[in-house]
């Protein structure tokens, strides 16, 4: 399948040139095959394309070329095998599982992870008999623990959401390979601009395109990548059954912003540092969690895991609790107040009250999201004026 990109490209320039999409026509830049089917010469042609015997487009839902660009494009930057493009990160998730698990299954999965993660193992999985336990991302001997003779499938974000707490990757691959099950690593918020779990030993990655990679906020989609045997062929057979495929407008727009993902990741990189280096010396910041900061407890691991740098993304604690993280989301004048992520506009939310609130405030205190938390998306404003809009809350 990666046989449209060389080998020796670095991250970037598979984000520019992997993949290229030209008609007849010779475009320089991608056209959109908004089709939902394609049409034959002959009814030969078509049994003989139906039948699997000739190669090629039949109906959108099972292939697209723009789709199909997007797909191998994004493969060629995970270093996968194969990439099927879903119509959003949760279709993602929900392909994934139900493409490799069976009633009776289980997952170990960290307690950190998205709302609407969460909700499809517990409410949707769970009806299934696909059942689900939650760990501390970052204890290992947790994961050790959870595992049971019926568990398939490790599944985690890493850095956490909204701690930035980091996860183990190779040491959790041994312990997946060690016990017959995937590990499922949800990408979003490193992109392979950072971070390429498939290096680490993780078997599949899913991604929101709707987040950092069209940082735009423009558009909703996902992405499975790994093996051809996982994606290409189970994941690959589900989507093309069941139908939550990504419509090729979008498919366009994420092939398009893929060709800017390494340079964007890198300044959200730079700023993000800025800010958290700057909010760490703030009156009324008990804390920051940036794995870009020396005093981050697992700096030196996200070191060598995201070689690409530390993400858009940080939280900060303010000693003053909820009134404190009010006052500040409050005070901001240009900060998207928003618990969405991964766009070039600044975004700050309180996950105590928003993303996090329908966790119990037991485990919410567990996880060390308290009424004092706030996170912050860096976008690709200038640092100054981002910095500007939030000292107006902590003064
Ligand atoms: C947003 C998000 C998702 C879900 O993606 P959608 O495109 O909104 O369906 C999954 N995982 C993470 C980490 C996210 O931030």
């Amino acid at each position: 399948m990666n046989d449209d990109f060389d080998p020796e490209w670095g991250t970037a320039t598979r984000g520019v040139r992997a993949a290229n999409l030209r008609s007849v026509e010779g475009e320089h830049s991608s056209a959109i095959h908004m089709t939902s089917s394609f049409v034959f010469d002959s009814a030969e042609a078509c049994a003989a394309r139906f039948g699997g015997e000739s190669p090629g487009n039949i109906y959108s839902r099972f292939t697209n070329p723009t789709v199909d660009a997007f797909s191998r494009r994004l493969a060629a930057m995970e270093g996968g095998q194969s990439c099927v493009a879903t119509a959003s990160g949760m279709s993602a998730i929900l392909a994934t599982c139900l493409a490799t698990l069976e009633s009776g299954d289980h997952i170990v999965a960290a307690h950190t992870l998205f709302g609407s993660t969460i909700g499809l193992f517990n409410n949707y999985l769970g009806k299934l008999g696909i059942s689900t336990s939650y760990v501390s991302p970052e204890d290992l001997e947790g994961w050790k623990a959870a595992i049971t003779p019926a568990t398939r499938m490790l599944f985690v974000e890493t850095p956490s959401n909204p701690l930035t707490e980091v996860v183990d990757l190779a040491a959790l691959a041994d312990l997946a390979n060690a016990n017959d099950a995937l590990l499922v690593v949800d990408n979003c918020f490193c992109t392979p601009a950072l971070q390429r779990p498939l290096d680490f030993g993780a078997h599949v990655v899913t991604h929101s395109a709707t987040k950092f990679l069209d940082g735009q906020g423009r558009a909703l989609g996902g992405a499975v990548v790994g093996d051809e045997d996982i994606v290409g062929d189970r994941v690959f057979r589900f989507l093309r059954t069941c139908g939550p495929t990504m419509s090729p407008f979008n498919a366009w727009i994420f092939y398009k912003a893929l060709e800017t993902l390494e340079v964007r990741m890198r300044a959200h990189c730079i700023s993000a540092q800025r800010v958290a280096e700057w909010l760490s010396e703030q009156p009324g910041v008990e804390h920051v969690y940036y794995p870009g900061l020396a005093s981050h407890a697992q700096h030196d691991l996200a070191r060598r895991q995201q070689p690409g740098g530390f993400g858009g993304i940080l939280s900060l604690r303010l000693s003053g609790g909820r009134a404190a993280a009010f006052k500040l989301i409050n005070a901001t004048r240009m900060l998207s107040i928003t618990a969405n992520l991964g766009d070039t506009r600044t975004t700050i939310v309180h996950p105590a009250s928003t993303t996090h609130a329908r966790i119990s405030e037991a485990d919410r205190a567990r996880a060390g999201i308290t009424e004092g938390v706030v996170r912050v998306s860096v976008g690709l404003e200038n640092v100054d004026d981002i910095i500007a809009d939030l000292a107006r809350g902590l003064e």
